[in-house]
């Protein structure tokens, strides 16, 4: 059985708290391995390598720290064949969305190559007589990374990559359910030139959170999960004085008017929906069909869909998704199901009790498509996190409109039309962070900010992109006047290339 370790200072570090958690492989439901679930004195080593490799990493000159970052995309995608088959078995994912997983952390290592860009401060000559004033954007020294099994890849990129490109020093507290593609991406980083210390991985469960949460030198914590850990972490990070952004759940809306290109709508459904077994922050799990015509063809059309669908293992390369995460997981799936029977949502489509030949112990669980949810019903409100879409039927735009803006959460949210008015006016109303045109999972690209509102994001700045930097940066402002004196010629220096 594989035991895992904690990577510090360059090193590959047995845990030494005693405590470990079991690692599964959710398409046998086999425990393959244990993780180590570090205490305060692990944290605080991390916390000591970090702060001795910061003054020298903030102190590398821009262009030496983007070439880490392009080693790093070169030795990553190089190595991409085993690390999505690492994370795939131990998420679930089929390999095809492992690999995209890793691409969409790529995506944001290439942004971070452009650090001498994006880190530039600004400067105005002549702001009074002799007087120019500039600013910088320095890093801000141990900086902490906490993030949630479902996307072990990705996420430790948006994170580590910009905050290591802006000079930082990195602890990454992965999700203890998938920790083995975000230690790789550490032992990665050190291969593709940062020093020893820049980028540690450390194991662990709630006392590893709050550990970094009270450590008087982390500076600045980035926490994805859950919404209520989100806020809890954002509170308590404040609290003890570090910048936090804390990204949280999501629930997220299809809104289908009448006028939409229903063939596009369905394929795209069906893949936003189930795809990665709903397990994805960005998934669509509630589908608003605007008018009775276009809802009754809407779930007509998605049940002959989803019994397209394929569930295997995350090996078969002709599934569509593959295991939940765990058993708890799965049944508490299976739990929401049953609550939004109970609640009087007309199933159309029961995906509970799938059994997978060979495969019985497995955390599998199939589709499940409800029809009449109505906005009162706690399995709408909740985030169900699997691969159950839920169609609330609304008569006009502005109701459906409503619904998204009404909801607790406000992640994404995405439009199906051919009217151009009619999207427009949407995208400028709803009051979620990330919107959709005719696109079902609108993640922005990595050069923009990914974010969303209300129970979804705890605290003012977003992910990657230009929030992405000021988040890892702070800015210092010198306003500078020079003596009168006689300039000679060897006054001026011209500096050579390091
Ligand atoms: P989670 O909240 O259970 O865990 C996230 C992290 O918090 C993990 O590292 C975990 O070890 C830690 N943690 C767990 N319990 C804790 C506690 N009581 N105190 C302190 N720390 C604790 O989330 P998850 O199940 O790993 O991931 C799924 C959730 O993440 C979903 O809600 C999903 O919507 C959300 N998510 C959000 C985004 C986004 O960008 N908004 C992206 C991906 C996932």
């Amino acid at each position: 059985m594989r035991r895992l370790n904690h990577f510090i200072d360059g090193q590959n570090v047995s845990g030494t708290s005693g405590r470990f958690g079991d690692l599964f492989d959710p398409n046998t439901g086999a425990v393959q391995g244990q993780v180590p679930l570090a205490d305060i004195s692990e944290i605080a080593t991390a916390v000591a390598a970090a702060r001795a490799a910061f003054p020298a990493w903030a102190a590398q000159n821009p262009q030496r720290r983007a070439r880490v970052m392009f080693e790093f995309k070169r030795l990553v995608e190089a190595n991409m064949d085993d690390l999505a088959a690492l994370l795939s078995s131990e998420h679930g994912k089929v390999i095809a969305d492992s690999r995209g997983d890793i691409q969409r952390g790529l995506d944001v290592v290439e942004f971070a190559a452009g650090i001498p860009h994006l880190q530039k401060g600004e400067f105005t000559e002549n702001a009074g007589p002799g007087i120019d004033v500039y600013s910088m954007r320095q890093p801000l020294g141990v900086c902490a990374g906490i993030t949630p099994f479902n996307f072990p890849a990705m996420i430790p990129c948006w994170m580590a990559a910009v905050a290591i490109a802006c000079g930082n020093t990195f602890i990454l507290k992965p999700s203890e359910k998938t920790p083995s593609v975000p230690l790789r991406l550490a032992e990665l980083m050190l291969q593709a030139g940062a020093p020893a210390g820049v980028f540690n991985v450390v194991n662990g469960d709630k006392v590893a959170v709050d550990a970094i949460l009270h450590h008087p030198d982390i500076k600045a914590v980035s926490f994805v999960g859950s919404s209520d850990i989100a806020q809890y972490v954002y509170a308590t990070g404040a609290a003890h004085g570090k910048r936090v952004q804390a990204m949280g759940g999501a629930k997220n809306h299809g809104i289908i008017l009448p006028d939409a290109d229903m063939d596009q709508v369905v394929r795209d459904i069906v893949g936003a929906a189930f795809g990665s077994a709903g397990e994805r922050c960005m998934a669509l799990p509630v589908a608003v069909p605007v008018g009775k015509n276009t809802a009754d063809e809407f779930v007509a059309r998605m049940q002959d869909a989803i019994a397209g669908l394929k569930v295997g293992i995350s090996t078969d390369a002709q599934a569509q998704f593959g295991p939940v995460v765990s058993a708890a997981h799965r049944d508490r799936i299976a739990r929401y199901v049953q609550m939004g029977v109970d609640e009087g949502a007309e199933l159309v489509v029961d995906g509970r009790g799938l059994e997978l030949q060979g495969h019985e112990n497995g955390f599998f669980i199939g589709p499940s498509l409800f029809d009449h949810v109505t906005p009162d019903m706690q399995s709408y409100r909740d985030e169900i996190f699997g691969p159950v879409l839920q169609v609330v039927r609304a008569e006009t735009l502005a109701q459906a409109t409503h619904l998204a803006t009404a909801h607790q959460y406000g992640n994404g949210v995405a439009i199906f039309t051919r009217s151009g008015r009619a999207a427009r006016e949407f995208a400028a109303r709803v009051d979620v962070g990330m919107v959709g045109i005719n696109v079902p999972i609108p993640v922005p690209v990595s050069y923009h900010s990914f974010g969303g509102w209300k129970r979804s994001a705890f605290g003012d700045t977003n992910q990657h992109g230009p929030d992405g930097v000021r988040f890892w940066t702070r800015i210092k402002t010198v306003t500078e006047r020079w003596p009168d004196g006689d300039i000679g010629d060897q006054a001026f220096v011209i500096p050579t290339m390091g």
